[in-house]
């Protein structure tokens, strides 16, 4: 897994159809360059239940976190914090 940007556009090749595909909003994204495997855990144990607090901290600050929810349910996307 690389950056979230990386993981994102993976996400967005995979899905069909593409109902939202402006992802312009992730230029200001606190999450930006980040590794994607911060923002895409699976809250197994309690090590993961951290890591998850921890990005949802950064998630909690991030200027475009409405459009990022937004754009999650838009395209059906389940999965990340
Ligand atoms: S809300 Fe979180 S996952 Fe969404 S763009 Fe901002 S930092 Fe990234």
């Amino acid at each position: 897994m690389g950056t979230v940007e990386k993981e994102l556009t993976m996400i967005l090749a995979e899905m069909d159809p593409l109902y939202d595909n402006d992802t312009s909003f992730f230029a200001d994204a606190n999450c930006k360059g980040m590794p994607a495997d911060k923002f895409f855990i699976e809250p197994r144990t309690p090590q993961q239940h951290i890591l998850i607090a921890e990005a949802k901290k950064i998630c909690g600050l991030c200027p475009v976190r409405k459009r990022c929810l937004e754009f999650a349910l838009n395209n059906y996307i389940h999965h990340g914090i």
